[in-house]
């Protein structure tokens, strides 16, 4: 065959040995084959062992342990046989949200997740219910198992999600006595971005053996293709595409996406806009998608979109672009699919969207790949507009070399001596009617209409994680008692000139969100989804002020508009935040940065991370 390379087979899900109900969930949720790390941590997890992997957000790492655990749940056993410790609460959620998930077809399993800054209430009734599966907060899970309202005495499965960064936002010693106040026989599975000293002397004290996975990748890419990315929110990506689509100058196209749903779902909303798409997944059999490929090679269609497994190896000289809709977990996956362009000598164009929380991915790409991605900007209303206008005086110029011609003439001509019509005005109803009654041009979107902010819930008046505010608290709030330590003279706040900088000298400005003490929020819930949300460090944090009804929380100054947007519309205990650059007090605003005319709980970040109040 032509048009496909041979390249290994990939292993299948139906390859490791997971339980059939897991397996159907997976095939619902459409996962066509594992990712790298799942491929490599799923087979020595079912068997027992623990294994410490090196893995970001993004590669599938979550289904990488839950799928084992899930396989393997004992329904039976009403108090908790597995806990996954994430830095988060947006991560812990996350994480419950996934299993649930994949446990569609197991009735009867019971998931929760339990963090700082939910009331106890929720998680009580939860936990007194029977659990199987907790994810949770270290500082929340701790919080429980010193009140006895968590039994870990039968755990089985212990995860650390994203170590590093828990051990960042100073919960090393909570995470550690979790490890060894819990059963010495259970499994456990460490996961982290990086490989500090730190994790390394976790893994070598807590873990039996493990199993270490790294995922190597393929690496090169052909310098004949020109690889650029885009910023842009999920949400957007839609709209991002159909602009590249309109402007780029394409001759084919194929456009992945990470599942098969996706590729059906994506075809039809391109071939509802006009768009000469058509989808191939691994569900659909082979003599339909070589009829789908023969289409794209005569150019009877323009877009394919895929999955990996489904574009493998496929060979059409006439692919010019390939967007990578949904970024790839892995730089393996990112080198085969951008090998479709480029074919036979050509020039290829590649594009990558990326969220703001995939960062990390494009920089890993970047890295794996030695080569560092353009940043494009995304087409505006005006370039769109004005590309229409381009093509419809094309379209004009086409059709008067029809056929067809001299007869419409003659029509339009009686029609003009007829009705005394400028012939002008002729030609504009003909072009509207064969609009259809659609707009010809885009217009600009509006901004965001400014949403009514809930008002927070009635809440007693002081909450189990609502300590004094002399004492310090880690991310979640929580209190740290007497480890709390202030760190006036180390804090972060340098510069004479009240500029504030970040840990790695970056200059950071004081922005302002519109949570504050009246909504419960504490700096942790503030870190966490800034962090999440924006694609930002912790390291990135400075100053974190809780005010009555607002927060100013100091980030880099230049962040990107992309990222800016993503944090306006971030929530924090369900209240959009806003955030904004902070224009301080109405006169006389003093410099940024290490003020000490906030009021309000000032926190400030000691070397472990943790907020302190000062
Ligand atoms: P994670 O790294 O676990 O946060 O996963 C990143 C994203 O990849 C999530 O949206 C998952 O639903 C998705 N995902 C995980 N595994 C697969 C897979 N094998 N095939 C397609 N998508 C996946």
């Amino acid at each position: 065959m032509s048009d496909i390379e041979r390249d290994p087979e990939p292993p299948t899900f139906a390859d490791l040995d997971i339980d059939d109900r897991v397996l159907k969930a997976l095939s619902d949720v459409g996962y066509e084959s594992p990712s790298p790390i799942q491929a490599a941590t799923i087979p020595p997890l079912l068997a027992g062992s623990d294994v410490v992997g090196l893995a970001q957000t993004g590669t599938g790492k979550t289904a990488a342990f839950a799928v084992p655990i899930l396989s393997r749940i004992d329904l039976a056993q009403k108090s908790p046989q597995a806990l996954v410790l994430a830095p988060t609460r947006e991560l812990a959620l996350q994480v419950a949200e996934a299993f649930g998930k994949y446990a569609t077809h197991i009735p009867g399993v019971h998931i929760l997740p339990i963090y700082g800054g939910q009331s106890y209430g929720v998680q009580l009734s939860g936990l007194r219910r029977g659990v199987h599966i907790v994810v949770g907060t270290p500082g929340r899970v701790i919080d429980h198992l010193e009140k006895g309202t968590l039994d870990l005495s039968k755990l089985t499965y212990l995860v650390l999600d994203e170590a590093d960064e828990m051990l960042k936002m100073g919960f090393q010693e909570d995470v550690e006595r979790i490890l060894s106040d819990t059963p010495e026989h259970k499994q456990v599975a460490l996961f982290s971005a990086t490989m500090p000293g730190a994790i390394r002397k976790i893994s070598k004290q807590y873990l039996h053996d493990p199993v270490e996975i790294t995922v190597k990748s393929k690496t090169s890419t052909a310098s004949n293709i020109s690889q650029r990315y885009v910023q842009v929110a999920h949400q957007r990506k839609l709209d991002a595409l159909t602009r590249v689509l309109e402007v780029e100058d394409f001759e084919s196209m194929i456009i992945f996406v990470r599942t098969k749903q996706a590729t059906e779902d994506l075809a039809e909303r391109l071939r509802s806009r006009g768009f000469s798409a058509a989808a191939i997944n691994g569900d659909i059999v082979q003599a339909q998608r070589e009829r789908t490929i023969g289409q794209l090679k005569s150019g009877a269609i323009d877009i394919l979109v895929a999955t990996d497994v489904a574009a493998r190896g496929l060979d059409v000289d006439r692919i010019s672009h390939v967007v990578n809709y949904d970024i790839p977990h892995d730089t393996e996956s990112y080198v085969h699919r951008i090998g479709r362009t480029g074919r036979a000598g050509r020039a290829g164009e590649a594009l990558l969207f990326v969220a703001p929380r995939e960062r990390h991915l494009l920089k890993a790409i970047e890295r794996a790949t030695r080569q560092p991605l353009a940043e494009m900007q995304l087409p505006s209303v005006d370039d769109v507009n004005a590309q229409r206008v381009a093509k419809f005086g094309d379209s004009i110029t086409e059709s008067l070399t029809s056929d067809n011609l001299a007869l419409f003439r003659k029509m339009i001509e009686d029609y003009e001596q007829e009705h005394d019509v400028p012939l002008a005005d002729i030609a504009a109803a003909l072009a509207v009617q064969s609009r259809d009654g659609e707009a010809f041009l885009m217009t600009p979107e509006p901004p965001p209409a400014p949403r009514r902010e809930r008002e927070p819930r009635e809440r007693p008046a002081r909450r189990f994680d609502d300590g004094p505010p002399a004492r310090s608290r880690g991310p979640e709030g929580r209190s740290h008692g007497s480890e709390g330590r202030s760190h006036g003279s180390e804090g972060r706040s340098h510069g004479s000139e009240g500029r504030s900088h970040g840990s790695e000298g970056q200059e950071l400005a004081t922005y302002r969100i519109a949570v504050g003490k009246r909504h419960r929020v504490v700096p942790g819930a503030i870190v966490g989804a800034i962090a999440n949300e924006g694609g930002l460090r912790r390291s990135d944090f400075g100053h974190i002020s809780i005010r009555p009804d607002h927060s100013l929380v100091e980030l880099p100054a230049d962040l990107s508009r992309e990222t800016l947007e993503a944090l306006r519309r971030t929530r924090i205990s369900g209240v959009l935040i806003q955030l904004q650059p902070d224009s301080g007090p109405p006169s006389g605003r003093p410099g940024r940065g290490g003020r000490d005319d906030r009021g309000g709980g000032k926190f400030q970040r000691d070397r472990d991370g943790r907020h302190n109040p000062h």
